[in-house]
């Protein structure tokens, strides 16, 4: 894994330097996460496909996240999109409470599998449209989205604690997006910061997939 271009990057990109990310980057075995792909492809900078149109975000944009994310020791945190399970494995390294909601049935039970034989303790899988994130655990430290939502879904800012952290893709579906953090202050009002520009699959609804 290239830490030292996550860390240092050489194009201005904002660096990775919260040391508790990056171990968690170096813990977690990405190639598991990307059948398809050979072992030196997985640590490449760079998307790569999971299966079913969907797409596993590259290292940098995964360690950005996690970085922006901020999470404490037990706290809790909710995924909306697991995917290949991967950036939960990076949270589960964080935190023991991490919950994670992903709309593509097939996907949801590799990530089963695949956490239960890494061993990955504490993390709660849901199918389910995360447009109405997971009610019954809420509320939530922080929340990570990692599909594009236009707009932002009001059950998910719902679902935050007070001085809670939200890391989410906002745009529409193969255009201008931009990553932004918003942060729920003391009394529960929003302030957003945006980050850079991104491009993610979209946030979709699926109603065959709802529960
Ligand atoms: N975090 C994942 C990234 C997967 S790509 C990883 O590390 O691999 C985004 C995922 O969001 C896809 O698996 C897609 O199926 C899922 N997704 C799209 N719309 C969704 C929705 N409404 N609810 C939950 N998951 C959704």
């Amino acid at each position: 894994m290239e830490h030292d271009l996550i860390s240092n990057p050489r194009d201005g990109r904002e660096p990775v330097r919260d040391a508790r990310v990056l171990q968690a980057m170096r813990c977690v075995p990405r190639h598991l996460f990307i059948p398809d792909s050979s072992e030196q492809d997985a640590y490449a900078d760079v998307p790569q496909s999971i299966g079913h149109g969907q797409t596993i975000s590259q290292p940098y944009i995964v360690a950005l996240m996690t970085q922006l994310l901020n999470v404490q020791p037990g706290q809790k945190v909710l995924e909306i999109g697991t995917g290949s399970g991967y950036q939960t494995a990076i949270l589960a390294q964080l935190t023991d409470q991490v919950y994670s909601v992903e709309i593509i049935a097939p996907l949801h039970e590799q990530a089963r599998q695949r956490l239960q034989q890494l061993n990955c303790q504490h993390v709660h899988l849901r199918l389910g449209d995360g447009h109405q994130g997971w009610p019954e655990h809420a509320p939530y430290d922080a929340i990570i989205v990692t599909c594009a939502a236009d707009p932002l879904p009001p059950p998910l800012w719902q679902q935050l604690k007070p001085s809670g952290r939200m890391v989410i893709p906002l745009g529409a579906a193969h255009s201008a997006q931009q990553l932004f953090v918003f942060e729920k202050d003391a009394h529960g009002n929003r302030r957003n910061r945006e980050t850079i520009p991104v491009r993610f699959v979209p946030m979709t609804r699926d109603e065959t997939s709802r529960e």
